[in-house]
């Protein structure tokens, strides 16, 4: 059995979870699935803990905690995808439409919805 460890893993607040899956996509190791119309961390191993699903949640049900886990496992991660390739999903900034291959995209939550916005735009979002 693998032992746990304290660090940081997503949490996912049942409650507040619609079940819309917008967190799915953006999980670049597969650790969140929907499991009976919920979003679930199924396998810790494959949770990095860098939260990049945050952004994206429109109810604010995920957030990052400090708890004892099983331990990142980037082997666990590679076989995950191996066996289960992802649907790959392009974003594009929802200001000017930059997709990724031409600036870096971060995840927002502006005007009551959860984004995309690219580098160029991020400074005119922020001071107007
Ligand atoms: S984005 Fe939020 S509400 Fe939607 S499935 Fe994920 S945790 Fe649930």
């Amino acid at each position: 059995m693998t032992d746990s460890i304290d660090r940081q893993i997503v949490r996912i607040d049942e409650d507040r979870c619609t079940g819309c899956g917008a967190c799915v996509a953006p999980c670049a190791e597969g650790a969140i699935v929907l499991v009976d119309g919920k979003a679930r961390v199924v396998r810790e191993e494959l949770c990095d803990g860098a939260g990049f699903c945050l952004g994206v949640c429109p109810t604010g049900a995920l957030t990052i905690e400090v708890r004892k886990a099983v331990a990142f496992d980037h082997e666990a991660v590679e076989a995950q995808a191996a066996a289960a390739p992802r649907t790959y999903v392009p974003q594009a900034c929802f200001r000017c439409g930059t997709d990724e291959d031409h600036a870096p995209l971060l995840p927002v939550r502006t005007e009551g919805t959860s984004t995309w916005v690219c580098t160029r735009c991020l400074p005119s979002l922020i001071h107007g």
